[in-house]
Formats: C-alpha cells, structure tokens, sequence
C-alpha cells in the first residue's frame, strides 16, 4: 500500500507476551500506524547462557498471539535469513517489500538502549523512524541522536518478560494471562521450557 505507515516490532518472542502485543498497539494508536508486522529473529549465533528456541516455534507463537488483531502480521525476514540477525538487515529487508511505506521501528526502553549505542546508528536511522517505549525497571533515554528521529513514548506498564515466563514454566508456575490462551497451549503442546536451563534445543 503507497504512503502507508507500518510499525516493525522486532523480538526473540521466546515467548511473545502481552508487553509485546500492549506496545504494538498503543504506538499504533498513537503513530495512526496502518499496521504492526512482528519479526522474530532467527536463531542466535551468540554463544549465551541460554538455548533459544527453535526459530518456527517462536514465529508460530507470534502468529497465534496476533492472529485475531486485523492490523498485526508477522514476517518470516530474519527467520529466512540465513546468519545472525541485525536490525539494520530487518529494516532492509521491510524497506525494499515495501519502498513507499514510512516504517516505525517500536523497541522496549532496554532494547532502544542497545541499539542507540551502536555506532552505525545514522545508516538506520535513514530507514526507519525509532520509537522507544517504557518498561518497567528501565530508563528510557534517546541517546545523542538528531532531534526528531526518535520518539519516546509512555505505554501502559505491564512487568512481563519471557525470561521470566520461561522461568516459570520451568518452575510448574501459571503463564496464563501474561501470554495469550493460544501461546500458554503452544508452549504446553511443544513442552517447551520444561527444563530448568530455559529453553528446549531447536527441533523436538
Ligand atoms: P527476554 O527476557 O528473553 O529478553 P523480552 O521480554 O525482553 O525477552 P524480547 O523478545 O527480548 O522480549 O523483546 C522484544 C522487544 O519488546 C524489545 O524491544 C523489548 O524491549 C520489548 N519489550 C519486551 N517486553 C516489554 C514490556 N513488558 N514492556 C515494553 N516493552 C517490552
Ligand atoms: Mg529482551
């Protein structure tokens, strides 16, 4: 669609929750966004502390989670990429499926922190409007960028993270209500994070 304003929210997902979906929504209220697309990440290259899980598993949760909101979608860009994800690839990528759409890159306050000290920061800046939102037990801050190319916005504070939705899944504790019905089913069905190390390895 010529001229549209598309909202990227990008992510693990591992899993995706309602402070995920809340930020989605209220920046696409706020920004008058035609549409939200969710993108998972492919599967890390980093060596960390924790098994991620397998790439379709997060991308089918995502698209449980936000099958029913007309205006949210999910892209396959980065879980198709072969290597490491890089936000300034994602952007690319959404950018050249959709050349006239003005994109609304949508990052938690931590996430916005990160991505901020980058030093390549300008090249995506071209590509994308930045709106960082808050999160609970972070500061929001737009860093030393040119005014106007960040927006910073306050969303309802909602203390979910997947870390700790994985940690009680591990623990026998309730996800109900800080996923959607769908993604507490998703998980139970896979066994995903039965383990008390997170994350499953990738396939089974
Ligand atoms: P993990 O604990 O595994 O890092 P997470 O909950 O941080 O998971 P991510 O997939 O890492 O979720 O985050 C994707 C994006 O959503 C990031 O920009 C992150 O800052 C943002 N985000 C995650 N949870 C919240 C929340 N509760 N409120 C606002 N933004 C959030
Ligand atoms: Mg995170």
């Amino acid at each position: 669609m010529a001229g549209s304003r598309i909202g990227v929210m990008g992510g693990t997902f591992d899993p995706v929750h309602h402070g995920h979906l809340v930020a989605a929504s209220e920046v696409a209220g706020l920004f008058g966004l035609d549409e939200v697309v969710f993108v998972p990440t492919g599967q890390p290259w980093q060596k960390s502390e924790r098994v991620v899980s397998a790439a379709e598993d997060r991308y089918l949760m995502t698209v449980i989670a936000t099958a029913s909101n007309p205006r949210f979608s999910v892209s396959r860009v980065d879980v198709d990429r072969q290597g490491p994800t890089y936000t300034i690839d994602t952007l690319t990528d959404l950018h050249e499926q959709r050349p006239d759409a003005e994109l609304f890159f949508i990052t938690g306050a931590d996430a916005l922190a990160q991505i901020l000290s980058w030093r390549d920061s300008e090249r995506f800046l071209r590509l994308a409007h930045f709106v960082g939102v808050t999160r609970p037990g972070y500061t929001l801050a737009d860093g030393h960028l040119p005014e106007g190319s960040v927006s910073l916005v306050e969303i309802p504070a909602l203390a979910i993270s997947s870390s700790d939705c994985r940690d009680r899944v591990a623990r026998g504790m309730p996800v109900w209500y800080l996923v959607p019905d769908g993604v507490v089913q998703y998980i139970e069905k896979r066994g995903l994070y039965r383990s008390a190390s997170g994350a499953r390895p990738t396939g089974g």
